[in-house]
């Protein structure tokens, strides 16, 4: 019996979730890559395999019910669990806007990706976490969907991001919560994490963090033994049991 680990990272062709596929890598789990472009995905696989990491790519737009379903019956077939998943795909807005002349279409489409689409991962992949004895399911967040950051009032600056993504994160959050309930008696784990500001083509090249100080709390959480927390949001090392 083997004591791999699998894991199925999403976005994983760049940024923090090709950083989480690689760390999670050489902690010796088996990564799956979910990636929308083949050819993208394929440059990421043969990177971290160049690395002795065991990657696999898998096409994966999480907008996409069909492909959501197929990556589900292609990973299926190829392991018995996933003791892994991490919901990494967000998008942002890259326009400066108020709450009150925020393009709507702009604001679904934060939504469609990082609510509904890692809703959808995360419902079409449960079958298969089920199945892993301890897993850990971990949504990439950020500290822009917290209400007591972005809401407080002595700090008006703070988080002028826009306000769709503030909100796609915050009901995203709201998931990670109400399923960490719903799978506490089953041993499954649910966090959310937020990585810090960090340096990649959404963080932007003057970001302070590097991927790899951003992605090793979403490693944590996905790492986390049976005393560790669930239906929590964190940054970097703080709150109970990380
Ligand atoms: P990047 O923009 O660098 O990477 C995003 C990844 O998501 C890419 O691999 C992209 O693929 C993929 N992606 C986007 N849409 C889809 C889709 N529909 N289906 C499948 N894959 C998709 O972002 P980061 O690495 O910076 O961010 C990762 C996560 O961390 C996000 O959830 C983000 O909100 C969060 N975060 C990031 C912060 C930062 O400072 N960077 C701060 C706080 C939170 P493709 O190459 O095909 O576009």
């Amino acid at each position: 019996m083997t004591t791999t680990k699998t894991a199925l990272i999403t976005g994983a062709n760049k940024g923090l979730g090709r950083e989480i596929s690689r760390q999670l890598g050489k902690l010796g789990h088996t990564v799956w890559l979910g990636c929308r472009d083949e050819g993208r995905g394929r440059q990421a696989e043969e990177e971290l395999r160049a690395e002795g990491i065991d990657a696999h790519f898998v096409q994966l737009d999480i907008t996409d019910q069909q492909s959501v379903s197929a990556a589900m019956k292609h990973v299926e077939a190829r392991t018995a669990q996933l003791d892994v998943l991490v919901n990494n795909v967000g998008i942002g807005s890259g326009l400066a806007m108020q709450p009150s002349n925020e393009d709507i279409t702009e604001i679904q489409a934060m939504f469609d990706t990082n609510v509904f689409g890692t809703i959808r991962v995360t419902q079409a992949f449960l079958p298969l976490i089920r199945k892993a004895p301890a897993a850990r399911v971990v949504m990439m967040s950020s500290g822009l969907g917290s209400l007591a950051l972005t809401g407080d009032m002595k700090s008006p600056t703070w988080g002028l991001a826009a306000m769709g993504y503030s909100a796609s994160k915050a009901a995203l959050n709201m998931f990670t919560v109400k399923l960490a309930k719903e799978l506490l008696a089953e041993g499954i784990k649910v966090n959310a994490a937020c990585p810090g500001s960090v340096a990649t083509d959404m963080g932007g090249p003057t970001a302070p963090r590097t991927v790899g100080q951003g992605a090793a709390i979403a490693v944590r959480l996905a790492t986390l033994d049976w005393m560790g927390p669930t239906g929590g949001f964190y940054h970097d090392g703080d709150g109970p049991g990380i």
